[in-house]
């Protein structure tokens, strides 16, 4: 692989000459893979057996772990589909882990699709807090929703807004703010050759200045005392330690928290690690900073319940009675024909281009509400009054994947089906078959 002099004169600038040499021996071997942990859904004492794959601890995120073997058609494994673990590459996994997550946090993750970081997020609140996700791009942010769903994030947002508008009107909302920035993307050059062709000097200056304006856009939605992490998955010290000295400059309310962390090679700055190859991950940087004071955060206020009228309520109750044995702790929110429950200490969210807030539960239709498949990902098995788990190795699990319809033992209604106790999907039982209401779009075909 020719690999342009810019790119290896710029990594003889933080690697040194000899470390440079390494890297380029090391440019054809396998990549290094991962996945991790989901624990709103199973824990890794638990997960681990079912793999099927090997894997070993990662060195970046404490519920992370290499693929140490062949993994082919992971992505359609039903552990994958049932939201159990996300598969990120081990050194993307040490940016969040450096959030310092604590239980009722609000978080933002600015730029946030597909959803790696997102989902290590999620998983450390563990179904308390708020995290917001935010993706540019449209399209993006449509698979951002879909990983959330996947994951079974309730008490989240997915929005697609420029930063400067968000982060401006969720001004000191937040206590944890995460910037993982578009970048040139060096750190995937093993992975992905063609990302090689894309890269020139220009794209690094480029980049480095839309990075700069992301972070002080993100700067203003910290509350004072809290942490923002900014990181990337490029070499450059343009795009990483310069980027984060030019913040420093620029915000002087945010001082440098040490990186005291274990992993990675050190920067000129002790506020930021590089993680490379030679460093068992494929490429990250993250830097760490602090809003100077304590403050608590804007806008803690509760989202209000709306009212609704006899026959609505009367549908929702009876809705809720039937699929749930105990209703979710969260706010019951009716918008056109669509209910869904909202985390209590939501924000406003208008004009902020919001696609997703809470969790859609059904469609409301004239005298009933078909439940939404999001509804059956994002509470664990037992909430449920009737569900269908599993065995890994139960013929079913593939043939529900494939939208087909099921044997179903149990009582007649919609009924959420697991696989080794980890919900899935839904379908309607009735006279001992399931009729699969798995999603066209996520089947396997
Ligand atoms: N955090 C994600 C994860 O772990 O899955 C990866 C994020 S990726 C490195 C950076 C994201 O920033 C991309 O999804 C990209 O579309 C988005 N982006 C592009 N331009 C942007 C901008 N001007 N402001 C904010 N985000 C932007």
């Amino acid at each position: 692989m020719n690999l342009p002099t810019g790119f290896i004169t710029e990594l003889e600038s933080v690697l040194g000459k000899t470390d440079t040499q390494k890297y380029l021996s090391l440019f054809d071997d396998q990549p290094y893979r991962g996945i991790s942990i989901n624990r709103l859904k199973t824990m890794p004492e638990k997960l681990l057996p079912l793999l099927s794959f090997k894997t070993e601890k990662s060195l970046f995120y404490s519920d992370g772990y290499y693929i140490t073997s062949e993994a082919d058609g992971i992505g359609n494994s039903v552990l994958h589909h049932a939201g159990a673990y996300y598969v990120q590459e081990p050194s993307a996994g040490s940016a969040a882990a450096l959030l310092e997550i604590e239980k009722g946090d609000h978080v933002l993750d600015l730029c946030a699709a597909p959803g790696g970081k997102s989902s290590q997020i999620a998983s450390l609140l563990g179904n308390t807090g708020l995290l917001w996700s935010n993706e540019v791009v449209r399209n993006r942010a449509n698979i951002l929703l879909s990983n959330f769903e996947r994951m079974g994030i309730s008490r989240g947002v997915v929005s697609c807004c420029r930063p400067e508008i968000l982060c401006d009107r969720l001004s000191g909302y937040f206590d944890k703010v995460l910037v993982d920035a578009p970048c040139s993307g060096e750190g995937m050059f093993r992975k992905d050759h063609q990302a090689v062709s894309e890269w020139s000097r220009e794209h690094v200056i480029a980049c480095a200045n839309r990075q700069l304006s992301i972070l002080m856009s993100a700067a203003k939605c910290v509350r004072e005392g809290g942490i923002l992490v900014y990181s990337t998955c490029t070499f450059s010290p343009e795009e990483n330690e310069e980027t984060a000295g030019k913040f420093l400059e620029a915000c002087p309310e945010f001082e440098a928290l040490a990186i005291t962390d274990n992993f990675g090679r050190k920067t000129k700055y002790e506020n930021s690690v590089r993680i490379t190859p030679l460093e068992k991950g494929e490429g990250h940087f993250a830097a760490r900073f602090r809003k100077r004071g304590n403050s608590e955060r804007s806008g803690n206020k509760t989202v209000s319940r709306q009212k609704f009228n006899k026959d609505t309520e009367k549908i929702i109750t009876e809705f809720l009675d039937d699929v749930f044995i105990k209703k979710p702790e969260l706010v019951l929110y009716v918008s056109g024909n669509k209910l869904y429950l909202l985390p209590e200490e939501l924000p406003p969210t208008e004009g902020l281009g919001v696609i997703r807030a809470g969790v859609l539960a059904g469609e409301i239709l004239k005298k009933r509400i078909e439940p939404a498949h999001a509804l059956f990902g994002a509470f664990n098995k037992e909430s449920f009054r009737r569900s269908l788990d599993l065995g890994i190795n139960d013929t079913r699990v593939n043939e529900f994947l494939h939208g087909m319809e099921i044997n179903c033992e149990g009582d007649n209604g919609y009924t959420a089906v697991a696989v080794e106790g980890i919900p899935l999907g839904f379908g309607k039982c009735s006279g001992g078959r399931l009729k699969n209401k798995y999603p066209k779009g996520l089947r396997i075909p």
